[in-house]
């Protein structure tokens, strides 16, 4: 079991689904990754929150053994995030973005977090990504990032910067065909691919999950649920059920990266059950064995 480093965003949230409506919830790409590779890996966090972040959210995190010494508390308020879906899951239209205390956030990792050999770059500036990177001391066995179109619009030249040092990226669907100026999704992987990372990880919602890997296609199909309350948090959450499952493993080669898209359906599909990080904190570790059978019934397939 190895040590998963991740830099990204801790949030509030407000969410609207046509089931619901959440106000400055706990959420953010840091928050929701670390929570759930928490579950496989020893996670440490570097992120920042304001002066106004609410203490039970950091004892959440701690009582999952997250360690939160990277998390700084700045003077101002912590970054917000609103954000509102109608019946289709998969769209979400952001409704507002306040960066907050986020605006003026510089990463500074202490030494022992500069040789962690497993790294998430979850969503934040991509530039604040490449600072991440640039500040470690030896090559990570495997980083891997995560970025949207607020990034991708935004900071395009940090975003390819960044993107060229990479072994694995996760981007939902929408954005990897804006991120390659190409309709076609599976022309869109290739051409992510071209840009740095040797794997790419398309999430598509409630229609599964996509790995280009070497050249190689590998497809699992979301879980199927009868009860969606709010996707937000999903594609961090799978990012890491993914990451953390591979920090745990001796060896990473094909099968493992299966297995570990796999798993980040798998904690995927628990999320999406209800708002903020609520049904994660409901869940054991034998949940997650049986769904992963389940998926396991799902997708097999006699020759
Ligand atoms: P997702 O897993 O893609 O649904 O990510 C949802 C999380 O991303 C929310 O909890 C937000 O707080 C966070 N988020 C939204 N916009 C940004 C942004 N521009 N930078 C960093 N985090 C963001």
């Amino acid at each position: 079991m190895a040590e998963l480093l991740v830099v990204g965003s801790v949030a509030l949230d407000s969410v609207e689904t046509p089931f619901g409506k959440v106000r400055e919830v706990l959420g953010g790409s840091a928050t929701y990754f670390s929570y759930s590779a928490s579950f496989f890996t020893q996670v440490r966090l570097v992120a920042t929150v304001g002066e106004d972040f609410p203490e039970p959210h950091r004892r959440l995190l701690e009582d999952r053994g997250v360690d939160l010494h990277g998390l700084q508390t700045s003077k101002g308020k912590t970054f917000r995030w609103v954000g509102q879906y109608g019946y289709d899951l998969n769209e979400v239209k952001t409704l507002d973005t306040q960066l907050n205390v986020l605006a003026e956030f510089r990463p500074t990792l202490g030494e022992a977090l500069r040789r962690s050999p497993f790294l998430f770059l979850a969503n934040i500036d991509p530039q604040l990504q490449l600072d991440v990177l640039r500040q470690m001391k030896e090559p990570p066995r495997l980083v891997a990032l995560d970025t949207m179109n607020f990034w991708i619009q935004g900071k395009p030249e940090a975003l390819r910067r960044v993107l060229a040092k990479v072994d694995v990226i996760t981007i939902n669907d929408g954005e990897a065909r804006q991120l390659a100026s190409e309709p076609n999704l599976i022309r869109a992987a290739r051409a992510i691919a071209s840009m740095g990372p040797r794997t790419v990880v398309v999430k598509r919602g409630e229609y599964g999950a996509l790995m280009l890997a070497d050249d190689t296609f590998f497809f699992v199909p979301a879980y199927p649920l009868d009860s969606v309350y709010d996707p937000t948090g999903a594609g961090d959450t799978f990012a890491g059920g993914f990451m953390g499952y591979l920090a745990a493993q001796d060896r990473i080669d094909g099968p493992a990266m299966r297995r570990a898209v796999v798993y980040g359906s798998v904690m995927a599909s628990f999320t999406v059950e209800d708002f903020s990080l609520t049904r994660l904190t409901r869940l054991k570790p034998a949940d997650i064995a049986d769904r992963y059978a389940a998926f396991h019934d799902l997708i097999r397939l006699e020759p």
